[in-house]
């Protein structure tokens, strides 16, 4: 690890030498005064920066591998420039606390080590947003996925889940890195009982309530031309988020296209749509239905 490295490659790998599984998702890039997702969807993206490169990774966190060959191939070529995502849980033997500085998750996490004492040492990444990912020894068992549960603005990132980790770049501009003091060889603690009480505590909320409230009305309302792709995009995500099969989830936007949208899309722009979110590639769906 003495060896400089800088690019998405260089840091997959070395997750990859750790035994953590990587791959790909989409990076950012500038559009006229602000960054957007580099997929298709670009500013309408939901995700932008965190979404797998569906080409690369077509079955998402499915395809991640700390195979270092399989890992130099995600990465060359034409993966060079994207976001590099680490799968967490018990695959990678790390659980993740995510802290969200814009919803007041440094705070909570200050009260929380008020009351129960600081957290060790560990890793740490800063996100290009002003976040923090503290990164634990997974403790065994299960550890379910969490958002804002066991504090406003802290989701944890356990099995089956996965975060953007350093050099990937940030929808705000920012670039994540390590945290002062902190190197990519650094050996991990394990998290604090009192921690892992809350995290084994936090399953079954994926969905801040604020989201659940925005996803009822979008499928009550009739939908304006402007906001057709943006309201499809949500709403196969949400459902697809839910293990919604594809198939399904593309019979439904196509009959909410139908019902909502004036003038309605394309049938083959609800299925482009509702594919790039699935990670699939079109013709696969198209395949499948
Ligand atoms: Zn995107």
């Amino acid at each position: 690890m003495s060896v400089p490295f800088s690019t998405p490659k260089d840091f997959a790998l070395a997750y990859a030498e750790r035994g953590w599984p990587v791959f790909p998702v989409y990076s950012v890039q500038k559009a006229v005064n602000e960054f957007v997702c580099a997929c298709r969807n670009g500013a309408a993206c939901q995700a932008p920066g965190k979404h797998p490169v569906w080409r690369l990774a077509p079955q998402g966190l499915k395809n991640a591998s700390s195979d270092l060959a399989v890992v130099r191939a995600m990465f060359g070529g034409f993966g060079l420039k994207n976001n590099v995502a680490i799968a967490t849980g018990s695959t990678s033997g790390i659980v993740v606390l995510d802290i969200d500085a814009r919803h007041g998750g440094f705070e909570a996490l200050a009260a929380l080590e008020a009351k129960h004492g600081a957290l060790p040492e560990t890793l740490r990444f800063l996100t290009g947003g002003g976040g923090k990912h503290f990164v634990f020894q997974h403790p065994g068992g299960n550890i379910p996925n969490s958002a804002g549960k066991i504090g406003t603005g802290i989701d944890v990132r356990g099995d089956g889940g996965y975060i953007v980790a350093p050099p990937s770049r940030h929808v705000s501009g920012g670039t994540y890195k390590l945290d002062e003091g902190c190197s990519l060889d650094m050996s991990l603690a394990a998290a604090p009982a009192w921690l892992l009480g809350l995290m084994r505590q936090g399953g079954g909320n994926n969905g801040s309530l604020a989201n659940k409230t925005a996803i009822a009305e979008l499928a009550r309302g009739q939908i304006p031309g402007g906001q057709r792709n943006t309201s499809i995009t949500r709403l196969s995500g949400h459902l697809l988020a839910k293990r919604v099969a594809s198939n399904v989830v593309l019979d439904l936007m196509l009959a909410f296209n139908d019902a909502r949208c004036t003038p309605p899309l394309s049938a083959g722009e609800v299925a482009r749509i509702v594919a790039s979110i699935d990670h699939l590639s079109f013709t696969k769906l198209i395949n499948r239905t």
